[in-house]
């Protein structure tokens, strides 16, 4: 159970910053007091080294000024209140003899004779040495050895008790140290780490109760970090987002159910009467022709619908390619000219000379002709439907406007979404695809799609691409 709660808790990020805290905090510590006391232990046998020094001077002062005889007379005066245990001297002729010394009872185990070579060997005027007893009760000394003349040694030596004694000290209140403020540490960076991560939690929190349904739920952004801010935007707007297509999925829904259901239920009503009365050969036929009409109608809708989901998830490839725009503007005006012309309304076309387009001809083709088609459905008898292409440093636009019935304000906001149809539109009927797929179009090369209408007035649509394209066609 506890184990189980410990890692649950390790699991966690705030757990994880505050042991991160902890740990750098303890390493960094660690460094800093290492450091220090480096050197502190430095400094102190620099000092004792440097009193050692002194005291050298002052006997080799002390037998420069009288003979070896005199010498060993005020020694062992000085031997008197010297402590034996915490120093001790050694005077020793060229040969390693022993001239004089204090009492060396608690330094027998020591090995002076190797300090003393080394100094002869490395020809050195003195030498400082840390060296320890053997045995038990082990001391650590440090020594000098020196030449006060050519035939006559000295050699000094401190106990390190006293230093080892002040170091331990030292060591003792450097990990005290570093455990109090690591453990300060941990409980600051605690609590900074569950300061900083409440806005994560507060978004979370947010998510959950979304996730339970409250789909009008949404993070409050003021207050935030600019880090954070920006989470909850993205959060905020990508809830936003779900929450549309959403219901634009349920107006999808039942705009499929009303626009399957008529022709599914025109089709099935044919087949019936088809079966119940006895009908002429005639009627058959011209049953079939009505029902292979209404499966085209369906069948173009669900072709379009797939496009459309392919192209928005970027499923299908764009083939670029460079194709004559005017060619492809003309062919699609030609197409609709008798349309256009069994409504009375006149199709002008006003191009730039062999145009020259990069991007997905198929596509674009797609886009002329919808634009078109909806200018010349919309248009009364009588009425005018003009394109325009135009390219002004490198920006390529094409309008197709129209004298028609015209967009009320509201409706254009909504006239790319899927299934959506102005009411009095109805009559000339349409799924409410054909904007929707040539915006998709549009966009997947990177152009833009813009439309400026009003009601009773006309309409006008403009695809605009930015495009640097030298015209070798133009330049001819
Ligand atoms: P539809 O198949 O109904 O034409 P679209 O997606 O092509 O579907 O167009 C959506 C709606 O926008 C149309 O139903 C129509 O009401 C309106 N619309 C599109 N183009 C024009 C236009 N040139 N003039 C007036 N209304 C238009």
């Amino acid at each position: 159970m506890f184990l189980r709660k410990i890692k649950a808790l390790n699991n966690t990020l705030l757990f994880r910053l505050t042991v991160l805290y902890a740990i750098s905090f303890a390493l960094i510590a660690s460094l800093g007091f290492g450091l220090v006391y480096y050197r502190i232990s430095s400094i102190a046998i620099q000092e004792l080294d440097e009193e050692l020094m002194d005291e050298v001077e002052d006997f080799s002062d002390l037998i420069s000024r009288n003979d070896v005889a005199k010498t060993r007379e005020i020694l062992l005066q000085i031997k008197q209140y010297e402590d034996s245990d915490e120093e001790f001297y050694r005077l020793l002729t060229e040969n390693g003899e022993v001239i004089d010394s204090s009492d060396m009872t608690g330094w027998r185990s020591l090995n002076l004779a190797d300090n003393f070579r080394k100094l002869q060997e490395g020809h050195a005027s003195f030498l400082y040495h840390t060296v320890s007893t053997e045995g038990e009760n082990q001391k650590k000394a440090r020594i000098i050895t020196a030449a006060i003349s050519d035939t006559l040694f000295f050699q000094l030596g401190e106990t390190l008790e006293e230093v080892d004694e002040y170091l331990a000290i030292y060591r003792q209140l450097f990990v005290f140290l570093i455990l109090v403020l690591t453990i300060i540490t941990a409980a600051t960076g605690w609590l900074i780490s569950k300061w900083a991560l409440s806005d994560i939690l507060m978004i979370s929190e947010t998510a959950e109760s979304i996730g339970k349904g409250a789909y009008d739920s949404r993070v409050d952004e003021s207050g935030l970090f600019e880090e954070t801010k920006r989470l909850a935007a993205t959060f905020n707007n990508m809830v936003g987002r779900i929450t549309s297509i959403m219901s634009s999925m349920k107006d999808i829904n039942d705009s499929i159910a009303h626009d399957l259901r008529s022709p599914l239920a025109r089709i099935r009503g044919g087949a019936e009467m088809a079966l119940t009365q006895r009908s002429s050969v005639e009627t058959y036929g011209e049953m079939a022709s009505s029902t292979i009409e209404e499966c085209d109608r369906l069948m173009n809708m669900i072709n379009t619908m797939l496009d459309l989901a392919e192209t928005e998830a970027g499923m299908t490839p764009k083939t670029m390619e460079h194709f004559n725009l005017t060619e492809l503007i003309n062919e699609a005006c030609e197409l609709y000219h008798p349309l256009a012309q069994a409504k009375n309304i006149e199709l002008l076309s006003t191009l730039d000379d062999q145009e020259l387009f990069r991007g997905d001809k198929k596509r674009m083709q797609r886009i002329v002709t919808n634009l078109l088609e909806n200018s010349i459905k919309y248009t009364e008898d009588g009425g005018k439907v003009q394109v325009h292409a135009t390219r002004k440093k490198g920006h390529i636009s094409i309008t197709i406007e129209d004298s028609g019935i015209g967009i009320s304000e509201q409706d254009i906001p909504r006239i790319y979404d899927r299934f959506f149809r102005c009411d009095k539109s109805r009559p000339q009927g349409g799924f409410g695809l054909g904007l929707s797929l040539a915006k998709a179009y549009t966009e997947s090369m990177n152009g833009i799609i813009d439309v400026k209408s009003s009601l009773a007035q006309g309409t006008i649509f403009t695809i605009s691409f930015q495009q640097q394209l030298t015209n070798p066609l133009l330049s001819r």
